[in-house]
């Protein structure tokens, strides 16, 4: 009976899995194309859920009290959560899977109304900020730099097992470069600059990768208002838009009424999707479609 004891804790550790956290769920595919069977991983924002609002639930800060590594991507809701993991779990180390990506930037509008004493609405200023884009797990190419570092960490916690992880990361190097070569033969017959509507701009780096032009519905996360809805349905139409790609985690009825005024399809496109590789390709081929109909 002791004997059984001490070998079950024996065992328990000797196989003992790395157990990490990850913001969204394409990270959690790509540290277990890493990790393999060697690491245990979540991701905290659940399907459905937008990554730029995202409240963490006490079940997830269960799960931060557990966990050994975190991979952060640089997305709004760790602005306010990161320093909370960090407090909850004092042992966690944090490796962020962007170090050196290239980041692209996005236009942020601002708008303010001025009052005056009495109350009365002056002048409305508008103020442009640039912030980095944050949806880089878009692009093949970043997430070659993203397996890199997840290699490296990993590498470092558990150098027992570097072996495993490096011929992971090899076969994840060619999967990427695989899925990259499929998406390059879908979009090789369309034009380049080629234009596509999103109602959320996660595509930019997408674009940025595959030489095509992302046009957007919502304005700041939020659906546009009528006068905005009516320059970008003529947007729209001057640019014989054919397709509007929406996705489940945001409200899209703006997208919708576009879609109903010029009579064109709305197609549903997750960016956070947990196969990343097929997701990418749908996308190209959904893009490739709606650009070369006529
Ligand atoms: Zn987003």
């Amino acid at each position: 009976m002791k004997y059984l004891f001490i070998l079950s804790i024996l065992t328990t550790f000797v196989f003992a899995k790395i157990n990490v956290a990850v913001s969204i769920i394409p990270q959690k595919t790509f540290v277990e194309k890493i990790g393999g069977n060697k690491v245990n991983v979540v991701a905290i924002v659940k399907p459905g859920d937008s990554p730029h609002t995202y409240e963490p639930k006490p079940s997830d800060m269960i799960q931060i009290s557990k966990t050994e590594v975190y991979f952060p991507i640089k997305i709004d809701f760790e602005n306010v959560w990161l320093d909370k993991f960090a407090n909850q779990n004092k042992n966690m180390k944090f490796s962020e899977m962007t170090d050196g990506i290239n980041f692209l930037t996005m236009k942020k509008h601002t708008h303010h109304n001025h009052k005056d004493e009495h109350n009365h609405v002056g002048e409305k200023s508008h103020i442009i900020k640039i912030k980095p884009d944050p949806h880089t797990w878009i692009s093949p190419l970043n997430v070659k730099i993203m397996a890199k570092n997840i290699y490296y960490t990993l590498s470092k916690i558990d150098p027992t097992n570097q072996s495993y992880y490096k011929k992971n990361y090899k076969n994840f190097l060619d999967e990427i470069n695989t899925t990259d070569n499929k998406i390059r033969e879908l979009l090789f017959e369309i034009e380049n600059n080629s234009k596509f509507m999103v109602f959320h701009p996660a595509w930019g780096y997408f674009a940025r990768d595959y030489a095509l032009v992302q046009l957007k519905v919502e304005a700041e996360g939020k659906e546009p208002k009528p006068k905005e809805l009516i320059k970008i349905i003529e947007k729209a139409k001057k640019e014989n838009i054919k397709a509007i790609f929406t996705q489940k985690e945001f409200s899209t009825k703006s997208a919708q009424t576009i879609a109903d005024s010029l009579n064109i399809k709305v197609l549903k496109e997750t960016p956070l999707a947990q196969n990343w590789s097929e997701n990418l390709i749908k996308m190209a081929n959904a893009i490739a479609n709606s650009n070369l109909e006529n």
